[in-house]
């Protein structure tokens, strides 16, 4: 008996708005064209590309002929299987083999998926056809898993998504197009693309797919860094994107070009079409267990930033790779901890990058927690605070002229605790927990030390403010220049010294 022919239809003007299922549609567009399709045949396609042999070998009985034969074993393709837990069947039998009743397949188990749609019709929960549906399964939608923590993307409610069959065979779609970066046991990241279908299918076809890296078990996303956390991943596979777009030896012009377009880099005309990227964080396991999704859209005013780090880089002579050098300065945000290295800080510093908010608090955790205290500690990598001067003055908007005067005293009180071997003084100002205690420890150290503390530093304006800024950012920028100074001058050798790498 074969079913009704259910068929789907397939169309650029038909996109449902949702960041997976869109994504899966542009698999589906790039592998069958625009137009109408039958369900079993876009379903077989599906199976044969998400079913691979496992190298193992089973054994079935063969009926017929009585014989015990060997078949080759497959399974989910990697990291599917993490949210495919559909297995093969088959119907068994109890065989006599040396005496011995066991179980056999009566052959090779099919892995099969079944949509098993409804007869009556009602509203798709995706799309919003009223065709028959079948309830979402996480294998065609991995946000299935928990209805409560990921409430926004359920139009349905708690009572369980259900999709039409387009919407549910381009949401298995959507496990061919993704980027996933998969660290061990620890961390499972991927992230999608979205804005309007024709954009995101010229994104995969000419962006994405020549840059994904293949053949890799630990995942298809280019990044330049990575770690079990999902702002600094992301910030990784940004900065991986980006350094493509002035010059690549893996995309055609025409490609870097769109890239640019996208990105709304200086030097495009059209104004760039909004688009955005979801990233989500899980644990690998027996389940995928989801703990972050994250939607960020400031990637034009991202890339605009960056494009300001390597001109400054650039421009200071720092480095005659300004790509390389932004990566380095961000990934060395991270500290051996025993047999593996934490990266906590440069997830938090990543993610205050990305929302556009202040980065230095992490900034001076970092250098006051990690750094400071290794065996032989290291100033912070050189260009970092060109960077962060820049960003300070950019994006939180603090006068320029007070900053040099900042900048200037940090690294004279820096330079002076270390003459005076004083290391102390300084974690007293970055704790300093209100103006009062601020200003006598800076008292102390112009005692102490025999400075002059700069006559813009004392005057305390309307609301704790400083410089027009509020005093405890002054704080922490005066604690990290005065830090990064001292270390600086502790192990002026090893002032060049890359960050080990985990990766
Ligand atoms: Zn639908």
């Amino acid at each position: 008996m074969t079913p009704p022919p259910f068929l789907i239809q397939l169309s650029y003007n038909r996109s449902t708005g949702n960041f997976w299922v869109d994504t899966g549609l542009i698999v589906l567009i790039e592998q069958f064209g625009e137009g109408c399709y039958q369900v079993e045949d876009v379903l077989k396609w599906l199976l044969s590309q998400l079913v691979r042999p496992t190298g193992k070998k089973g054994k079935y009985y063969d009926e017929v002929t009585g014989d015990i034969r060997e078949y080759d074993k497959v399974n989910w393709v990697y990291p599917t299987n993490l949210f495919i837990k559909v297995s093969g069947s088959a119907p068994k039998i109890k065989v006599e083999v040396e005496g011995k009743e066991e179980n056999y397949f009566t052959n090779p188990p099919e892995f099969k998926l079944d949509l098993k749609l409804s007869r009556k019709s009602n509203v798709c929960d995706l799309c919003g056809d009223t065709v028959p549906l079948t309830d979402a399964k996480m294998w065609m939608y991995p946000f299935v898993v928990d209805p409560n923590k990921f409430g926004n993307f359920y139009s349905g409610g708690k009572r369980g998504l259900r999709f039409c069959a387009r919407c549910a065979l381009a949401g298995l779609a959507g496990y061919l197009g993704w980027l996933w970066k998969a660290q061990g046991r620890d961390a499972f990241h991927f992230f999608v693309f979205h804005s309007d279908l024709r954009e995101l299918d010229r994104l995969h076809k000419e962006v994405l797919q020549p840059l994904q890296v293949r053949g890799s078990r630990g995942g298809n996303a280019p990044v330049a860094f990575f770690g079990p956390y999902i702002h600094e991943t992301t910030l990784g596979l940004l900065l991986a994107l980006f350094a493509h777009v002035r010059q690549s030896d893996l995309l055609s012009n025409e490609a870097r070009q769109y890239l640019a377009t996208l990105l709304g880099a200086s030097g495009t005309d059209r104004p760039p079409v909004p688009i955005r990227l979801y990233a989500v964080t899980g644990t690998p396991g027996q389940a995928f267990n989801m703990q972050a999704l994250r939607e960020f859209s400031k990637l034009q005013s991202l890339y605009r930033l960056y494009e300001r780090w390597t001109d400054i880089i650039a421009q200071h002579q720092i480095d005659p790779n300004p790509h390389q050098r932004v990566v380095m300065i961000f990934r060395q945000f991270e500290a051996r901890q025993g047999d593996r290295y934490e990266t906590l800080w440069r997830d938090k510093i990543s993610w205050a990058v990305m929302e556009f908010g202040d980065p230095a608090p992490f900034v001076e955790q970092f250098l006051f927690d990690a750094r400071a205290r290794e065996d032989n500690p290291r100033p912070l990598v050189r260009g970092t605070i060109d960077l962060l001067n820049q960003y300070v003055q950019e994006v939180l908007n603090m006068d320029a002229q007070f900053q040099r005067t900042l900048t200037g005293f940090g690294h004279t009180l820096g330079t002076a605790a270390q003459e005076h071997k004083e290391m102390g003084l300084l974690y007293s100002l970055r704790n300093a927990k209100n103006p009062e205690e601020f200003y006598r420890v800076l008292n102390d150290a112009q005692f102490r030390l025999e400075l002059t503390i700069p006559e813009a530093l004392l005057k305390i304006e309307r609301g704790e403010r400083i410089g027009g800024t509020p005093w405890v950012r002054i704080k922490t920028l005066l604690s990290i220049y005065a830090m990064n100074a001292f270390l600086r001058k502790g192990a002026p050798q090893a002032e060049e010294s890359q960050s080990s790498e985990e990766e």
